[in-house]
């Protein structure tokens, strides 16, 4: 229960008052002109309404409270943090993800982390068995993770270059890739945390042998997983599909906003007959452009084709180029029977 006077003072402290003057300008004595000059100046520019003042709440948009409203003011905040988009996902399990918040806040039970708890204990990493178990070494500058990360990388057509974990992990999720490819890399950097410290624990407790290629089909099987649990499309770039094939996938793509069927039909069935499908297009008005043609028989053969670029024209004169063109490649090579497209 909370008290009423509580609440009031609750409410009063949310309460901003908007003081208006009854005047239309300020009143400040010659003192304070003369010690604040800039500041007397600068209110003097200052118009004050002459609206009545009134009390506003501003948490609600029309300044009115409502119990809504001081039920969620009343609420303790939460400190405004972006990490959690990295870690919660819908199709990451909870154990994966809550695995790579440990590690984001160091809690995770490394060697170091123990010792600096008060164990004592000679430390040594299992996986490469050169270097002291610190959580930067074990997730990012041992053998067996730097080369997880290559081979990822590699895949994703990515590079992530840093000195310490925490800066390695904030490049890492602000890579920018495609919607859809930004949530497999992310799943991806979930599933490589998980593996190493699945694999260092095998080694330490159960005397389990690390096994990289066990570690890269687990980081493949979860990129695919993710892929087929979210439900995103991939971008018409080359990227995206050379990163999807990597993991053998089959990209999604994007709705076409309008389907246009372009299908090309011969010229009449004579043999004499040819058609030239011909554009030209300019970047700007005026600017670069070009123009080119495409010549077909009626079986359909083709017979030859041209592009030229054209420097400062307008569109429509890339396509009078186009034109004159067709016609003077058609004279030339004694095509005179000519359907242009
Ligand atoms: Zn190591």
């Amino acid at each position: 229960m909370v008290s009423s006077s509580y609440v009031f003072a609750f409410l009063l402290a949310r309460y901003v008052p908007h003081l208006n003057r009854p005047a239309a300008s300020w009143c400040l004595n010659e003192e304070f002109r003369l010690r604040f000059p800039d500041i007397y100046f600068r209110n003097e520019k200052v118009s004050i309404s002459l609206i009545k003042d009134t009390l506003v709440w501003r948490e609600s948009k029309e300044g009115v409270v409502t119990c809504k409203h001081a039920y969620f003011g009343s609420l303790s905040t939460h400190p405004d943090v972006t990490w959690w988009k990295f870690f919660w996902m819908s199709f990451v399990a909870p154990s994966i993800s809550t695995l790579l918040w440990l590690l984001w806040y160091n809690h995770l039970p490394t060697e170091d982390n123990l010792c600096k708890a008060g164990f004592s204990l000679t430390s040594w990493c299992g996986l490469c068995g050169n270097f002291m178990e610190t959580t930067s070494h074990l997730f990012i500058f041992c053998d067996y993770a730097s080369t997880l990360w290559k081979v990822v990388c590699r895949a994703f057509n990515c590079n992530v270059l840093t000195a310490n974990l925490m800066d390695f992990l904030c490049q890492a999720f602000e890579l920018s890739f495609s919607p859809h490819l930004g949530l497999l890399w992310l799943a991806s950097i979930q599933a490589i945390v998980w593996t190493i410290w699945n694999s260092r624990n095998g080694l330490i407790f159960y005397n389990w042998g690390a096994n990289i290629h066990k570690s890269l089909v687990f980081i493949w099987h979860s990129v695919r997983e993710a892929n087929s649990l979210s439900n995103g499309v991939m971008e018409n770039k080359v990227d995206d599909l050379l990163t999807l094939k990597a993991f053998g996938l089959v990209g999604c793509p994007p709705k076409a906003h309008c389907i246009i069927p372009v299908i090309w039909s011969p010229p009449l069935p004579l043999p004499r007959w040819f058609k030239v499908n011909t554009d030209g297009a300019s970047l700007g008005a005026p600017s670069d452009g070009g123009c080119g043609g495409v010549f077909m028989t009626c079986w359909p053969f083709l017979k030859g084709c041209f592009s030229i670029l054209l420097k400062h024209v307008f569109a429509f004169e890339a396509e009078l180029w186009a034109v004159i063109h067709d016609i003077e490649y058609a004279w030339k090579f004694n095509w005179h029977h000519l359907l242009l497209e």
